[in-house]
């Protein structure tokens, strides 16, 4: 399937991973009874491939999918996805007529876009509202007028309304008193819905740290984006589920030779050797997402170790201190991956340059080339791969 020549770098993401992910989050948040789960696959699957991991996570029991456009929406249709999908990120003359004749659920925030949904009606629609993260969603003081709004509609056949649902703000730091305060607003508004006449198919408000925390939040549906992908999505708190990151990133090194004690590497001479060392050019920079605050801070895998890298990264590669090894060109680096072999993660490059996970593997790009395997599948249609699987850290 690859060729022979592993390519100078690529990210390489494991479907067996995403499968095992959805299954365990599903299992997780029906122990007290039905609750669906959305893998959210907005952002191109938060840079491990959209349409890919969309059927992964169908495959494994996904009942929704969810992304942020109506753009994502129809790619995913037109790769011949027909389940439940819902879109929650539109500005005005968006392409409702497109979603809704795909069968794609789209969100309204106000009696604006309620109105612009109905023009191309019927549609199936859910209602944000903002229960207290101050972004998207209906504000307190409309909630009574958009519920009626949306019952005149759906009186009228214009609409239905097939979702009432909201967003944390905190659900990552469980002691926040944020979160109580908005699951006590979600359920003003559940009651306020229902007066007005409204009867949701699904209600939710939980992501993936409060699908982890938070039970009560779980309400009918929860909304599983970061933790699809294995990553964690409250670093120190979450309990440990076993999920599975599903993202490696590796390169092939351009060379290696000698720095000398006290001479610099990379731009600006950040960092200087205070002793004879070993360095290794890297391929791959800011121009595929390696961040740039990674130089003299994050670390790479090379040869069984944990390597510094030194000076600024740059747009196209950097540069790892080998400590006097001199590895030859083409040596696999493996930036971040699942950890098991010891190598660092995507949390480890986050903790490094002050983000989070969600910022590391969606920014991975650019010219990477990307390739997805299955783990679980890896048999005779994949023995072109194996020398390259057996590098790879799982
Ligand atoms: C991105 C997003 C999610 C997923 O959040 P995670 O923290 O990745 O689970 C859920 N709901 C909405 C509205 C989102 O925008």
């Amino acid at each position: 399937m690859s060729d022979p020549v592993p390519p100078r770098a690529e990210v390489v993401v494991d479907l067996a991973a995403v499968r095992h992910n959805v299954r365990i989050l599903k299992d997780l948040v029906s122990v007290d009874g039905p609750v669906q789960l959305m893998a959210v696959v907005k952002a191109d699957g938060y840079g491990h491939g959209m349409v890919e991991v969309a059927a992964a996570a169908r495959d494994a029991g996904a009942d929704w999918l969810g992304v942020a456009t109506i753009e994502e929406a129809l790619e995913l249709r037109a790769a011949g996805d027909h389940g439940p999908l819902l879109c929650w990120l539109s500005a005005p003359g968006d392409d409702f007529a497109s979603a809704v004749a795909a069968g794609v659920e789209v969100t309204a925030y106000s009696v604006a876009e309620l109105e612009e949904i109905a023009a191309v009606g019927p549609a199936r629609v859910q209602i944000k509202v903002d229960t207290g993260l101050s972004r998207g969603g209906a504000p307190r003081t409309e909630w009574e007028h958009l519920f009626e709004v949306a019952s005149e509609l759906e009186q009228q056949g214009r609409i239905t309304v097939t979702g009432v649902w909201s967003h944390f703000a905190a659900s990552d730091e469980p002691a926040h008193p944020a979160n109580d305060a908005q699951e006590a607003a979600f359920r003003e508004a559940l009651a306020l819905a229902d007066k007005a006449g409204l009867d949701p198919d699904v209600t939710h408000l939980a992501n993936s740290a409060a699908a982890l925390l938070r039970p009560s939040s779980h309400f009918d549906l929860v909304r599983c984006g970061i933790a699809t992908y294995g990553l964690d999505p409250a670093p120190g708190t979450s309990p440990r589920i076993g999920l599975r990151p599903a993202m490696i990133v590796r390169a092939r090194l351009v060379m290696s030779k000698v720095v000398r004690a006290g001479e610099g590497v990379s731009y600006g001479h950040t960092w200087h050797a205070d002793e004879d060392t070993t360095v290794g050019v890297v391929p791959a920079g800011y121009g595929e997402g390696v961040p740039r605050a990674a130089g003299n801070s994050a670390h790479v895998w090379v040869d069984d170790s944990r390597r510094p890298i030194r000076g600024r990264v740059c747009m196209d590669q950097f540069v790892v201190d080998l400590h006097g090894e001199l590895p030859p060109s083409g040596t696999e680096v493996v930036l971040f991956g699942p950890g098991d072999l010891g190598e660092p993660t995507a949390q480890d490059w986050a903790d490094a340059v002050d983000t989070i996970s969600y910022e590391i593997v969606t920014r991975v790009g650019g010219r990477l080339t990307r390739r997805h395997v299955d783990t679980d599948a890896e048999t005779d249609d994949e023995t072109d791969d194996d020398a390259a699987s057996e590098r790879t850290p799982r």
